[in-house]
């Protein structure tokens, strides 16, 4: 069974507002093993979401509506489906009962108008909302199941767990899908394709789609089976060929974030870590502190934009400033060192360079960027030179210094 979602809320076609809402009920319905083969989103007008639902009637087995279930005259789908079933719409006195006991438990007097969710499509089933007023719709018709469900997440979602996972699990045949995300980082989509595309073009199940975001490429396999581990068992043969192929790029096969990783390895090899960051302002140390735990290897540091800065907070001398400018190998390499000294971290990382817009020049563009790193074994220097605008480099500079982290201690 293939399923179709629409999105019904004129806010959701604004930059304002996001539909979320499919994303979860997706997550859910592929844990079922069944697939969102479309999805629409559609304002709060009754003739466009006519189309939209007359469309989805022609081609899906399962429609999902979200939105548009509440008590105002901008909320339109339970009239549009009524109408375009061909079903009359009638009150319903005990969601009338129920809705007045909501009000009156919360102290409230109801307005008329919420007597509009009273009402349901004549041979419709009605779904308890256990977190607001709206009830949710099931409908069956010629062999189409349609669920309308209330637009607010919390609502959705309680909703969708309590009323409709078990339903349609009984209509589909045990069936799960399972996922598997590699992300790679040194590597251009290109390259990541052309490894690895000979081996997953001949595979159908799992299905394979490649995913370039800023600083890492991911590989998301999906695997469908009759059970989890056959499921599995699918991705995993799959799986370790693309590892074979992508090699060291390979940071995970378990979507995790690259600052996670690191963490991960710093944990294992009980080293803490201390930065100096100049173009990228903290940026490293806000991912690093994003990931639950950091505190067990993540000491802090030091944003050191200016350079006097650069030799009160990370030991860097002013005279090396003076001679090399702030953004130059030897500057990345005292920022490392300093910050590690100042800390009594096991590895210190410097980061040094120009993000632009302004401050380029013929011999030191925007983009480029130094990162140093200093622990027991000595210091390395790398020198970058990062495409793209002041967000993009400083993203990047931060993602190639964790990468120096993860190969210094994976080395
Ligand atoms: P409605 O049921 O259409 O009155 O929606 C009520 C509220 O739920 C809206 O104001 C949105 O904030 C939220 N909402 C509606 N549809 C979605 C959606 N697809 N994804 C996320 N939030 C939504
Ligand atoms: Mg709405």
């Amino acid at each position: 069974m293939d399923a179709e979602i629409i999105a019904v809320g004129s806010e959701l076609l604004t930059p304002f507002r996001q539909d979320t809402n499919s994303l979860f009920l997706t997550d859910k319905l592929n844990s079922l093993g069944i697939e969102v083969r479309f999805k629409t989103i559609v304002g709060d007008d009754s003739e466009r979401l006519t189309q939209a639902f007359r469309v989805a009637l022609g081609r899906s087995r399962l429609i999902i509506l979200t939105g548009g279930l509440g008590p105002t005259e901008d909320d339109v789908n339970r009239q549009v489906v009524a109408e375009v079933l061909a079903r009359p719409l009638r009150e319903v006195p005990e969601i009338r009962q129920r809705i007045e006991e909501r009000f009156t438990r919360l102290g409230r007097t109801m307005a008329e108008n919420n007597l509009r969710q009273t009402l349901v499509p004549e041979g419709a089933e009605w779904l308890k909302n256990r977190q607001g007023t709206a009830p949710g719709l099931w409908i069956e018709q010629d062999g189409i199941v349609i669920i309308m469900l209330p637009g607010p997440p919390r609502e959705l979602e309680g909703m969708f767990e309590a009323e409709c996972l078990s339903r349609l699990a009984r209509l589909v045949p045990a069936q799960c899908l399972r996922s598997r995300v590699y992300k790679a980082v040194g590597l251009a989509e290109s390259e990541v394709d052309q490894r690895i595309a000979p081996i997953y073009k001949t595979y159908s199940n799992p299905s394979t789609t490649i995913l370039a975001t800023p600083g890492a490429i991911e590989v998301h396999l999906r695997a469908r089976a009759a059970s989890e581990a056959e499921a599995d068992s699918l991705l995993t043969e799959l799986g370790e060929k693309i590892e074979a192929a992508l090699g060291d790029h390979l940071f995970t096969s378990r979507g995790e974030s690259l600052e996670e990783v690191v963490g991960m390895c710093l944990v294992l090899r009980r080293k803490t870590l201390a930065v100096a960051e100049s173009c990228t302002g903290g940026l490293l140390a806000e991912r690093l502190t994003r990931v639950p735990g950091s505190s067990n290897y993540f000491l802090g540091g030091a944003v050191c934009y200016s350079n006097e800065l650069k030799t009160r907070l990370a030991g860097v001398p002013q005279n090396l400033l003076e001679e090399n400018g702030a953004v130059s190998k030897p500057v990345a390499l005292a920022l490392a060192e300093g910050i590690r000294r100042h800390t009594g971290a096991s590895m210190g990382i410097g980061i040094t360079g120009i993000a632009g817009p302004g401050g380029g020049s013929d011999e030191k563009p925007v983009g480029l960027v130094f990162i140093a790193l200093a622990d027991e074994r000595g210091t390395q220097v790398r020198e970058f030179r990062f495409p793209g605008d002041r967000e993009r480099v400083r993203l990047w500079a931060t993602q190639a210094a964790l990468e120096m982290i993860r190969r210094r201690i994976r080395d």
